[in-house]
């Protein structure tokens, strides 16, 4: 049976849609190492998925990825340090419906749960008005400081330039069940999203959105009627972050825990 488009279901001649925009990695440099948690393995950076219309990825998607590209170029192409404010300048439609690209499209590629991305595919297509059942928020993480992890290394600071991912979380709050979180990031830049769970309630996915802002002060949300926001990165962020979004497969994040969790809760 011919497989259908992941994005509009229609039956046109299937394309090799890249996972992260074909731009963004000639700027970074194609180089980076990734673990793919279906195979097991570490390979290249450069994914692609192979259940993308011709129409869906080359009139609609294609402009996502120019925007992206635009957006690392003016805002995201440098790391950040410790202490310091970004003013984020951003175009709630474009940012949101690239960033569930990147999003949807690693998640099929991995394996993971697409059915919350279901009613959102058309909006990723098209756009037309911010959709009820999603949250997008920001976040300046700084740099880990390796001391934290290995207690003879000699680096101040480790920088986040180079690093990009696109990761399930969990919410850890009580509501944070009626969402699913995906968190999207570049450099110094984590954003999280939050869709609902296909059998969770409006207002339970609304309380969960609250939650993920008011538990990390330094996460803010990107309101769809605002151009703009201020971030503000603080030592505190990379654990209190990943409190909240424990990444699965981040190895170090647990080693970290396993030996220091008591002293962070
Ligand atoms: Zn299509």
């Amino acid at each position: 049976m011919r497989r259908s488009c992941a994005y509009c279901d229609g039956d046109r001649p299937l394309t090799k849609e890249h996972v992260w925009p074909s731009g963004f990695l000639d700027r970074t440099g194609r180089k980076g190492a990734h673990f793919s948690t279906r195979s097991g393995t570490v390979h290249g950076a450069d994914y692609v998925v192979r259940d993308v219309c011709e129409q869906c990825n080359n009139v609609h998607l294609s402009k996502l990825d120019a925007y992206f590209c635009d957006l690392y170029d003016s805002q995201m192409a440098v790391a950040r340090g410790f202490d310091e404010r970004h003013t984020l300048v951003y175009d709630y439609e474009l940012l949101s419906r690239v960033l569930l690209k990147i999003a949807f499209n690693s998640a099929r590629l991995a394996g993971s749960d697409i059915e919350p991305f279901a009613p959102l595919r058309h909006y990723i297509l098209k756009g037309g008005g911010k959709p009820k059942g999603f949250f997008l928020a920001a976040e300046l993480v700084s740099p880990a400081i390796p001391s934290e992890w290995a207690k003879n290394s000699d680096l101040e600071e480790l920088s986040p330039q180079g690093v990009y991912g696109s990761k399930l979380g969990v919410l850890e709050t009580p509501n944070g069940s009626a969402a699913v979180c995906r968190i999207v990031n570049v450099n110094s830049f984590f954003f999280h999203m939050l869709l609902r769970q296909p059998r969770a309630s409006q207002s339970a996915f609304k309380r969960a959105c609250r939650e993920l802002t008011e538990y990390v002060e330094s996460v803010v949300a990107l309101p769809a009627g605002e151009q703009s926001v201020e971030l503000r990165t603080s030592p505190q962020n990379a654990i209190s972050s990943v409190q909240l979004h424990l990444e699965r497969h981040m190895d170090q994040y647990q080693e970290f825990f396993d030996r220091y969790g008591d002293k962070t809760s």
